[in-house]
């Protein structure tokens, strides 16, 4: 058989451990700010210490690899509160998440709209997305979202 329906496995089916899966493609971003209003009083606190976070985003299916954004964000400290803030991801992701809104989106899709179970949601995400994300995971997420069971 050799018809465009013909049935060819993901190369990657049976691995068992995340480590085994293709190497992520790295995507640099930062959040560089000289300023940043304090959320507590307003002032305008300046930089103060650099720090990266990792990401899990939607893969690369052209080389079929999955994608993580580095983004380097600045903290500042406000000298009158004596308190240090981020710069703002809030467009990236949820506070210490680790990944992106927009795999989180898809994932809770997989299991509202498309009815699948999180074991299937999990493995959808990664054969079709390249983004690998623990079933239990996606079990949280569609829990802390309150929609589950209608
Ligand atoms: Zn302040």
């Amino acid at each position: 058989m050799s018809g465009p329906g013909q049935y060819l496995s993901d190369p990657t089916e049976g691995i068992t451990r995340p480590e085994d899966l293709p190497p992520a493609r790295i995507i640099r971003r930062s959040r560089n700010f000289k300023h940043r209003c304090c959320p507590y009083c307003g002032k305008r606190c300046y930089r103060h210490d650099t720090f990266t976070r990792v990401l899990h985003d939607v893969g690369d299916l052209v080389c079929g690899r999955p994608r993580d954004i580095h983004l380097e964000y600045w903290q500042h400290r406000c000298t009158k509160c004596r308190k240090s803030f981020n710069a703002d991801m809030s467009d990236y992701a949820l506070p210490k998440a680790h990944y992106t809104h927009r795999v989180v989106a898809l994932a809770v899709r997989l299991v509202i709209e498309d009815g699948l179970p999180y074991q299937a949601a999990s493995w959808h995400l990664w054969r079709d997305h390249r983004v690998f994300v623990p079933f239990a995971t996606i079990q949280n997420w569609v829990e802390a979202g309150g929609k589950k069971g209608g």
